[in-house]
């Protein structure tokens, strides 16, 4: 029986839960979801810093200084960056200090050179300074036990950045789903090889990479499969060992060698559900196998992009504990009349700008073509009427995608 996409995608968000969190290195943590909060294990900067290259001196010291009455300090050391000087600056004394140095003791202000003559052994000061002016206090950025990253939010570089300032090596996150794409059908042929008659070359197997890579998804492995129950069987069995999720193009209508179902459900697969009220992709199905998603979608390629963005998507989504892998939906106008022939719901491929959506000509299911320069799904209603300029639908970005979005 089939069902509506919202049902779809209810079901989907019903069935599926998020993987288990793991503890991952900082850099194979990003783009994941932070699955704890951290808290800063000290302060950062950790000690007093400079902003500038100059000298540190105490503020009292530099009163009444300028350009035309300057004061002079002795200076008594250096403090470059990671090399503190050791010495605490007394009264009438000052350290040459080089941006990201530590502020040593007794030292309350910096002088940048520029406003001095860049003395050696003594320095010449031509302003007066107010207490902490140029100086970088410890724990600026923040403090000791302060969240700094909080929870379920995106491991971005500006998030590895604050995480590797307060020492964090490991985060606690949300794994990326490994993704298995298994592309079935006795016609398919391996790219590079001649085509027999009758054959054609798998599109899906590299549209799917592509899609997922764009979404900075990992793919486990990309496999083709002929219609075939015992090699489907097979396949399936492998596949589900070495990913969290299968995506498989092809064999789940209701022809005769349509044989993915009869394959899940050998394997003992719980059909979840099976069959879309959507045009392209009606044949679309969704079975939990040993407790990993499997999402079947037509082998027809525009049906096969139209279910990923949409049912794929979402499945991904759960499993990552991330809804920003969904697509975004917004409201849009037609800028041109569509002739709508059937009495479903469908989906066309289109080209999003202010407001706008443009839908490329001939959008036959097997028609791959129009796909190349758009940027969104449009979602046009369900009805036999055709469809007039400036019509209000919604609109599916194709984020990160190579066409634009
Ligand atoms: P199916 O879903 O197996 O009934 O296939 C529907 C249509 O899509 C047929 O014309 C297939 O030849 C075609 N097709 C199936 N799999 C692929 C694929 N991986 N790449 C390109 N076309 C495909
Ligand atoms: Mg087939």
């Amino acid at each position: 029986m089939r069902i509506t996409l919202e049902e779809a995608t209810s079901l989907i968000r019903a069935r599926l839960s998020p993987l288990a969190p793991v503890l991952l290195p900082l850099f194979d943590a990003l783009g994941c979801i932070t699955a704890e909060s951290v808290k800063a294990q000290m302060d950062q900067p950790p000690f007093p810093r400079s902003p500038y290259d100059g000298y540190a001196l105490r503020a009292t010291d530099s009163g009444g200084a300028s350009r035309e009455n300057p004061i002079s300090l002795l200076v008594i050391g250096q403090s470059f960056a990671g090399k503190p000087a050791e010495q605490t600056v007394g009264k009438g004394e000052a350290v040459r200090i080089m941006t990201g140095g530590v502020i040593p003791e007794g030292a309350d202000c910096v002088i940048p050179q520029e406003l001095t003559d860049e003395g050696e052994q003594t320095v010449k000061i031509y302003k007066a300074l107010k207490p902490f002016e140029n100086y970088c206090r410890q724990g600026e950025d923040f403090q000791k036990d302060t969240e700094i990253v909080p929870c379920g939010i995106t491991v971005t570089a500006a998030v590895a950045g604050v995480a590797a300032s307060a020492g964090c090596t490991e985060l606690w996150v949300f794994p990326k789903p490994r993704v298995a794409v298994l592309s079935t059908g006795d016609e398919l042929q391996i790219l590079g090889l001649p085509l027999e008659k009758g054959q054609i070359y798998s599109s899906n197997s590299p549209y799917l990479a592509g899609r997922l890579d764009e979404l900075h998804l990992p793919i486990s492995q990309i496999t083709h499969v002929q219609d075939e129950i015992s090699e489907l069987v097979s396949a399936f069995r492998t596949a589900n060992e070495v990913s969290d999720i299968i995506i498989c193009t092809g064999g789940v209508s209701a022809g005769q060698k349509d044989l993915v179902p009869d394959a899940l459900k050998r394997l003992g697969a719980e059909m979840i559900f099976h069959g879309v009220e959507m045009k392209p992709g009606m044949p679309a199905a969704l079975a939990i196998l040993n407790g990993k998603p499997v999402v079947a979608l037509s082998g027809n390629p525009f049906a096969c992009a139209v279910t990923f963005d949409l049912l794929a998507r979402p499945a991904l989504a759960v499993l990552a504990s991330n809804p920003l892998i969904e697509a975004r939906r917004f409201k849009a106008t037609l800028s041109d009349g569509f002739p709508k022939a059937r009495n479903v719901r469908r989906y066309v491929h289109g080209l999003l700008s202010e407001g706008t959506v443009s839908v490329a000509g001939e959008q036959g299911s097997g028609q791959l073509r129009t796909m190349i320069g758009s940027n969104c799904l449009a979602e046009l209603p369900k009805g036999n009427e055709p469809l007039p300029v400036g019509t209000f639908v919604n609109v599916y970005m194709l984020e990160g995608s190579i066409y634009g979005g």
